[in-house]
């Protein structure tokens, strides 16, 4: 069992830091999301990774094995990983069956064994009645599943998978998500997959790696990065919530009953903290603006986004500060509503 080490990787084009210093240390089997940004360098560390890049600093290693350094590399065809790309690179010239078959070429396999593995690997991705098919016949979920296909041939140590469903539509995407799902349970393989989508990283990944600007900036299973953000930006990207001024509280902390409301009246404190709020841990109920007020925290409805299961309801409160709220009816626009906050998360400052 061998663990993926990144140590202190970086990558320098022309003086631009594209990839700074990044340390992971990534156990055998994990299932890794490197979430981020268009441009945060995502892709140049995968690229790193297959061996498409050479390093400018630091040092990948797959277990005792050293992957590469800033001098020495060993070939992307002896690091035992696959790829899948976004524009899934399969050979239209080629069957469905010979394109799976095509990374064997190079390694000398039985013949029975040949055919028995390009089997093995389209039945793991459903799609051994199309084996006879060529790629332009197929739709373009079926041909991420052929180039999953053919990566899973070679049984890997580590699958790289960069942006494999930007090109599909929606429901496609949700059912290929399950064919990840069900690839990495069979192989066990250590599969990391660069996405900006952070609903994809946090739906199939067991522990994500946020970058911003080549840096990491947190590194954490799903639900910490959603609960327990390490910075601003990071609650910023990952989910709905809003960012409010309160009372200085300790940092990172979760801060939950009756006292959060207290933390946002109106303080002239210097010292304050930033909250993350959810939208689903803000409880609306409309008021009579005009009677003497009795609710602690009140907003104004400002918009609202029909979601279907629920309403987002766009507040702001006398302080001007914004928030959502979800809500299971409409609200009037420009309604006064009193405000429950159950939950709050401190930021760092
Ligand atoms: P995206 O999601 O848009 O693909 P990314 O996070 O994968 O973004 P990278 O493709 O790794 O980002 O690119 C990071 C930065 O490095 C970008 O500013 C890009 O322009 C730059 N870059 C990538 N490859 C090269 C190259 N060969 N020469 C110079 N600059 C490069």
């Amino acid at each position: 069992m061998a663990e993926l080490i990144l140590n202190q990787v970086s990558k320098v084009f022309e003086q631009n830091r594209v990839v700074d210093q990044i340390s992971l240390n990534i156990p055998q089997g994990s299932f890794v999301a490197l979430l981020g940004p268009s441009g945060c360098g995502k892709t140049t560390t995968l690229r790193m990774l297959a061996g498409f890049e050479t390093l400018s600093e630091g040092e990948l290693r797959l277990g005792n094995q050293t992957l590469a350094t800033a001098k020495t590399q060993l070939p992307p065809e002896d690091r035992n990983m696959g790829m899948v790309f976004q524009s899934y690179a399969l050979w239209p010239h080629m069957t469905v069956a010979e394109n799976v078959g095509y990374p064997l070429k190079h390694r000398r396999i039985p013949s029975g064994m040949y055919q028995k593995k390009i089997k093995d690997a389209l039945e793991t991705v459903e799609m051994m009645p199309y084996a006879q098919r060529y790629p332009q016949d197929l739709s373009g979920g079926q041909r991420q599943r052929v180039a999953l296909a053919r990566c899973l041939v070679t049984d890997p140590d580590v699958v790289l998978l960069d942006e494999p469903l930007a090109n599909l539509d929606r429901h496609l995407r949700a059912s290929m998500e399950e064919s990840f799902r069900a690839f990495h349970q069979r192989t066990g393989a250590t599969m990391i997959y660069v996405t900006h989508d952070q609903a994809e990283a946090m739906s199939l990944a067991n522990q994500i790696a946020v970058m911003e600007k080549g840096r990491l900036v947190q590194w954490s299973s799903p639900e910490a990065l959603y609960h327990q953000p390490k910075t601003q930006w990071v609650a910023e990207f990952i989910g709905q919530g809003s960012i409010l001024m309160g009372k200085k509280a300790p940092e990172n902390q979760t801060l939950t009953g009756e006292g959060v409301n207290a933390l946002f009246h109106p303080t002239n404190e210097r010292a304050q903290s930033a909250f993350l709020v959810r939208p689903q841990h803000v409880q609306i109920e409309l008021i009579n603006a005009s009677l003497p007020q009795s609710a602690a925290l009140t907003a104004r409805v400002i918009s609202q986004v029909y979601r279907g299961e629920r309403y987002e309801i766009h507040l702001e409160m006398p302080n001007q500060q914004r928030l959502q709220a979800f809500h299971p009816m409409a609200v009037p626009i420009g309604a006064t509503v009193s405000l429950n906050l159950t939950q709050a998360w401190s930021l760092a400052a």
